[in-house]
């Protein structure tokens, strides 16, 4: 017996039609807020990862890149004097396929850490479970151990925090706030003023200037940079952004492989924003962590023996030459990720500096 109507009323209202009653309610929502339901709706029911999905990120191009990782780790451990209890903590791990990498690495160097993987997502939480039965789940890091040192790796994750953006009007800083117009939806200034939450560095603009910043992505690496000094361990940090001062929105929506407009079928396409590494590199050190360094992702891979690794593999494979070859060319050169991309590395005062950096 089907009854149309009562199947109607069971499918999750849009995204967008909740915007657009929330905000008839209450008034505008920040682009902030946006950004944020958008993407917990979108990663919540799907894995958005590889051909099939909307983009595909280095780990799933090829092994190699969570090897190096993991060698990276097991280097900056073995010079630590191989401290136990230690913890593998990786952030937003997708499939699980870095750190299954990463962890085989590790092991071949006498390194078997404790896994924690924080995952907000049930889809990609049940695909981690399948690729590494052995880890522990938790929603964000305050329940991850506090005794030994953390060896953590994060990549794309932050570029998927939400970002405020704030604009100078003739009136001082606005937050952009998100408000329906017709059928659309678009950003216009807010009405309170914002000029608090602008670095003090970058309050005085033109009237039009336009900056982003990531409340979130901030937090994070407080909190990471306080429990490596507290409980010693390193971090990399690897995502799409830049290490200098930049204006302007960085915000984009993929859908599918394709750039789509971010206000459009809001929780359908994967929104992200450039990460402000100049920003958050002295926030680690205001704790007094060790900033190692931020270098481009082709130099960092190279630097690791990215190159030697490909020729091993391919050796091993000599069918799989050209696609190893491909994948190699892909993470390093400059048109693709090669300079794009960013390593930031991070460690406790008393750990020995790494790698690549
Ligand atoms: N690191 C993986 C996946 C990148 S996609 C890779 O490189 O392939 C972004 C990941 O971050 C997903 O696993 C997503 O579910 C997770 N994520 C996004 N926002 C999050 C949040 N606020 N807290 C925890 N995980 C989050």
């Amino acid at each position: 017996m089907t009854d149309p109507a009562a199947s109607e009323s069971l499918a999750p209202e849009s995204l967008a039609a909740v915007f657009r009653r929330l905000i008839a309610n209450t008034g505008p929502i920040s682009l902030m807020h946006y950004m944020g339901e958008a993407n917990a709706r979108y990663y919540a029911s799907r894995d958005p990862l590889g051909s099939a999905g909307d983009f595909v990120t280095a780990p799933e191009i090829s092994q190699m890149f969570g090897e190096l990782i993991g060698l990276w780790l097991a280097d900056m451990w073995n010079n630590a004097g191989r401290p136990v209890p230690v913890h593998y903590v990786e952030l937003g791990p997708g499939r699980g396929t870095l750190a299954s990498d990463a962890l085989r690495v590790m092991q071949r160097f006498g390194l078997e850490p404790q896994i924690h993987l924080v995952e907000t997502s049930p889809a990609l939480q049940s695909l981690q479970m399948a690729n590494l039965p052995q880890a522990q789940w938790h929603h964000d890091l305050s329940t991850v151990p506090q005794d030994g040192p953390i060896l953590l790796v994060a990549n794309e994750f932050l570029d998927a925090l939400p970002v405020r953006q704030l604009v100078k009007t003739a009136h001082g800083w606005r937050e952009r706030m998100v408000v329906p117009e017709g059928e659309r939806l678009i950003c216009i200034a807010g009405d309170r003023p914002m000029d608090a939450a602008v670095p003090e560095a970058r309050r005085e603009a033109e009237p039009g200037t336009l900056i982003e910043t990531c409340p979130g992505a901030a937090t994070v690496i407080d909190e990471v940079a306080a429990r490596l000094v507290r409980q010693g361990g390193a971090a990399l940090f690897i995502d799409y952004g830049y290490d200098t001062v930049r204006y302007g929105s960085t915000l984009q929506a993929v859908r599918a492989h394709q750039k789509v407009d971010p206000f459009v079928d809001p929780g359908e396409a994967d929104l992200t924003a450039l990460v402000d590494f100049a920003t958050l590199a002295p926030i680690a050190m205001a704790r007094g962590c060790r900033w190692l360094g931020t270098a481009a992702q082709g130099p960092w891979l190279q630097a690791l023996g990215i190159d030697a690794r490909a020729a091993a593999l391919a050796k091993a494979a000599p069918d799989q030459t050209e696609a190893i070859e491909a994948a190699r060319h892909r993470l390093i050169s400059d048109e693709q990720m090669g300079t794009l991309f960013k390593v930031m590395g991070l460690a406790a005062p008393n750990w020995p500096g790494g790698a690549g950096f």
